[in-house]
């Protein structure tokens, strides 16, 4: 059984695991979408669509999407109980830290310019201040 290997990162299925080895479609076996790393475009769509619908159920009945207990009454307002905000939180703080650490973009986790002295690289940089601005990100012009 040569996918019997521990190291082997995520758990699934034989097949599964062998479509994801050959980065295509884990459940059709076509070609992946740009932005995903399990499904090809129709089954992310459909998978994305399946999550939405189960959210949904959970948050009328009141349960937390993430961990599926009940929320407390105060915690109606958020979609996650107060335990699994905290932990999101944490994750957030941590994925940051940790980009910072290795000198990578705190904001994308892309690589900065080398000697840069910001936390985010230039394109981050430019589109957070074009957002608060209403500015087009500045481009250099050429001389003459
Ligand atoms: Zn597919
Ligand atoms: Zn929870
Ligand atoms: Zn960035």
């Amino acid at each position: 059984m040569p996918f019997q290997d521990p190291k082997q990162p995520p758990k699934l299925p034989l097949h599964r695991a062998i479509r994801y080895k050959y980065a295509v479609c884990t459940r059709c076996g076509e070609e992946l979408d740009p932005t995903s790393r399990y499904y090809c475009t129709y089954h992310k769509q459909i998978v994305l669509a399946q999550t939405k619908r189960n959210q949904k159920k959970r948050v009328k009945s009141g349960k937390c999407i993430t961990c599926c207990k009940l929320r407390d009454v105060t915690d109606r307002r958020y979609a996650d109980c107060s335990s699994c905000r905290k932990v999101a939180v944490q994750r957030k703080v941590k994925l940051r830290e940790q980009r910072i650490a290795a000198g990578l973009c705190a904001r994308c986790g892309c690589e900065k310019p080398v000697g840069s002295k910001y936390k985010w690289c230039n394109s981050c940089r430019a589109k957070s201040s074009g957002y608060r601005r209403g500015v087009k990100p500045v481009t250099t012009k050429q001389k003459g």
